[in-house]
């Protein structure tokens, strides 16, 4: 959709991500580890960060890793786990889905399907998820155009599922300081241009735990519908993306901060 520039931007439509509404007034914290690694692990983190805010739960069973040899998620044994502290907890769950196979695989305990950055262009799988009736997260592909990612969008609203959620992860530039390069310019284009909500992931924009937390709040004061950030009980013991993983005390203080800057904005956070 093009506008020009003084005409209004299209409204966001909201979507329903299990109990919770995303796009709407209320900014959503999605959070937890990269990879669900053990039960403990994976109950500990939901515990900590449904009491600290957190509406909806991230956490990888599935994982595209740079290299073969690096782990690659507990796949289809941590199912039951993962059911259990769901149970426990009480909050969703969004989840990478790599291959249109695990669709069906994970349908009953997942309320939201996660297209990673590596996957955004992968056709297939978009049009898959168009055919199911939950809400999708597309997160950017690292070298993807902002109008490219809109448009991978559409491979599932045009397939009649009309629940997607965008999310800027960071692209690649010349930079190599940080682990990407946090687009907000997407964000704001993206709200202007797209009638989806879009949400930041700062983890993986930045790559580095110290800085995620001013990125979460830069992308609140943007506009953005929501965060989705990684967090560990013991970071230096993850077995993916430990560097980047908030602590229990970081996540704790970054809500505070968040807090802040949502009530200036006159926006209330997202109950669980
Ligand atoms: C993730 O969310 O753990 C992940 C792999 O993200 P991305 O697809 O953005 O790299
Ligand atoms: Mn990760």
């Amino acid at each position: 959709m093009e506008l020009t520039p003084n005409q209004t931007r299209p409204s966001t439509q909201t979507v329903k991500v299990g109990n919770i509404e995303i796009g709407g007034p209320a900014f959503t914290v999605i959070a937890g580890p990269c990879s669900i690694e053990s039960y403990d692990q994976f109950l500990e983190t939901a515990r900590f960060v449904k009491q600290h805010g957190a509406s909806l739960l991230r956490g990888g069973i599935w994982k595209m890793r740079t290299s073969a040899k690096s782990f690659q998620g507990l796949g289809a044994e941590g199912f039951e786990l993962v059911r259990t502290v769901l149970k426990e907890v009480n909050l969703g769950l969004t989840t990478e889905v790599t291959d249109p196979r695990q669709i069906e695989e994970v349908h009953d305990f997942v309320d939201m399907f996660q297209v990673g950055s590596r996957n955004m262009h992968n056709y297939a799988l978009l049009k898959e998820l168009g055919r199911t009736k939950k809400p999708v997260l597309l997160k950017r592909g690292f070298a993807a155009l902002i109008d490219e990612w809109i448009k991978a969008a559409e491979y599932v609203t045009n397939g009649g599922n009309p629940n997607v959620i965008l999310c800027e992860r960071g692209i690649r530039t010349f930079e190599t300081a940080t682990r990407n390069t946090l687009d907000l310019n997407a964000v704001v284009y993206a709200k202007r241009h797209s009638s989806l909500p879009v949400i930041v992931d700062p983890s993986h924009a930045v790559g580095i735990r110290e800085l995620v937390p001013s990125l979460s709040l830069a992308a609140a004061a943007a506009g953005a519908d929501g965060i989705i950030v990684e967090v560990h009980p013991r970071p230096a013991e993850a077995l993916s993306d430990g560097q980047q993983a908030l602590t229990f005390s970081d996540f704790d203080e970054m809500m505070n901060r968040l807090g802040r800057v949502l009530s200036a904005m006159d926006r209330p956070l997202q109950k669980a």
